[in-house]
């Protein structure tokens, strides 16, 4: 079973955010791209574990671990009986070269190193190991989950950590065939007690890049009919209250700039004043924890991604369309 949620990174969600409220450079592109590219394999893989069926397995995706006075991130973390067994995921694609321990594409050095990762990976674990007292075996691969990802290695010792994805259904095949009992709980636990939150740092942003307005939700244009209560995209047709659009501008604001805290003016900006202020306020006092209270009245928000935050404060709103509307 999964134990942890696959979610967006927190350098995926300021991309993202970005990309909606401002005009993003080709080096932001290059970046957004590729943080989409490797979200999507980690989700592709995910079906495949769904496919192969994972009941008898304590499955860890996405953490990020503490170590003595390392920090890592593991993609996947696969505990049975005896062994943890450790996938990188890559959603590469095109023919790559392992060359005298170089990687290349298309000619290109990289400077990723996916196997020296999953190696670091597995040293850290057999300090986990030692820390809790356990004896369990650690396996190490990388995951090559694009069907179009093609690999010539002058390496046996490389080779023996890589799964292309030919043989990526038996590989799950055999390991879930594994079970974990009380013992493989316990190393669980263990694995638990170092999970750390994501600790990586966006890119410091220039509020004056951000290009204030109401954009469409799901088409980012600007061609919106406003009403009283909702809005309306002339492009696309697609209905959305007020309240859902502030929320979203909060969520928004608080993945451009996770450390700061926001109050109804920085919101109002955003909305390019579209949005009334009486409106703002609610939104803030419902959705958000209050940091500072009275007239300066700040705010931050409990988690970063809009739709659990709806789900959370259990946005319910009149102006919502029914499904017969749609
Ligand atoms: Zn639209």
């Amino acid at each position: 079973m999964f134990i942890t949620d696959r979610r967006k990174s927190k350098e995926l969600l300021f991309y993202e955010a970005l990309e909606v409220r401002c005009s993003l450079t080709g080096q932001e592109v290059k970046r957004l791209r590729a943080l989409r590219r490797g979200f999507e394999g980690e989700r592709a893989y995910d079906a495949l574990w769904e496919a192969a069926g994972h009941d008898h397995l304590l499955i860890f995706r996405d953490i990020w671990l503490q170590v003595g006075n390392a920090v890592l991130q593991a993609d996947v973390l696969i505990i049975d009986d005896g062994q943890v067994t450790v996938n990188e995921i890559k959603n590469y694609s095109g023919l790559y070269r392992l060359e005298n321990a170089v990687w290349s594409v298309n000619g290109y050095r990289i400077s990723e190193d996916p196997v020296a990762q999953v190696r670091r990976t597995v040293g850290k674990l057999t300090h986990i190991r030692s820390k809790g007292g356990h004896s369990f075996q650690i396996d190490g691969k990388v995951i090559f989950i694009n069907p179009d990802f093609n690999l010539t290695s002058d390496s046996e010792t490389d080779d023996r950590h890589i799964i292309n994805r030919t043989i990526l259904k038996p590989y799950m095949a055999d390991i879930a065939a594994g079970y974990a009992s009380r013992e493989a709980s316990d190393v669980a636990e263990t694995i638990k007690s170092c999970i750390i939150d994501d600790p990586m740092r966006v890119p410091e942003l220039d509020p004056s890049r951000i290009k204030p307005g109401i954009r469409c939700a799901r088409c980012s244009a600007v061609d919106l009919s406003i009403k009283r209560y909702a809005v309306e995209c002339r492009q696309c047709g697609h209905h959305e209250t007020t309240e859902r659009l502030v929320v979203r501008a909060i969520v928004d604001h608080s993945n451009l700039f996770p450390d700061a805290s926001m109050d109804k003016k920085q919101i109002r900006w955003m909305l390019a004043d579209q949005v009334g202020l009486r409106c703002i306020e609610h939104a803030l006092t419902k959705y958000c924890i209050a940091i500072k209270r009275g007239k300066h009245a700040a705010y931050t928000v409990e988690t970063h991604y809009l739709e659990e935050l709806l789900a959370i404060k259990q946005y319910k709103s009149r102006y919502e369309k029914k499904p017969s509307q749609i």
